[in-house]
């Protein structure tokens, strides 16, 4: 993997870094990890409430596993470890439950606002839905 390395940052440094494969492995998680603060308050300014968007657990579920990774492979320290052993358990979790929620759901044909299974009318332009037809 030294050629990765040598392609990405010929001589080894940038930045002042010493770099490495673990380091770009590291770094790429950190970069991904820390978007999705951006991704989650951007939806919420959007939506003007509190939304926790799909992309947030993906962010969240990849930059920690590159995290770990370079914590297990490449730090070796058990702090930095145990910070991100478990974290993935909650983010496939409510991957899970997002999935399950969108399956039993509606989208509206008409504006894509996701309704409840049952419903009769979209809650988001009232246009009116057969909740037999899914
Ligand atoms: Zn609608």
């Amino acid at each position: 993997m030294e050629w990765l390395t040598n392609l990405l940052v010929p001589g080894g440094k940038f930045l002042g870094i010493e770099w490495n494969t673990w380091k770009i492995v590291g770094w790429l998680g950190n970069v991904v990890f820390f978007s999705r603060f951006f991704v989650q308050w951007y939806a919420t300014e959007k939506r003007k409430q509190v939304v926790v968007p799909v992309a947030f657990w993906w962010l969240s579920l990849v930059g920690s596993i590159l995290l770990l990774a370079y914590a297990l492979f490449y730090k070796k320290d058990s702090v930095f470890i145990f910070a991100y052993a478990f974290t993935w358990i909650p983010y496939i979790r409510n991957l899970v439950i997002q999935r399950r929620h969108a399956k039993a759901h509606i989208d509206c044909p008409k504006c894509g606002f996701t309704v409840a299974p049952d419903s009769r009318f979209c809650a988001q332009c009232g246009v009116a839905l057969d909740p037999a037809a899914k």
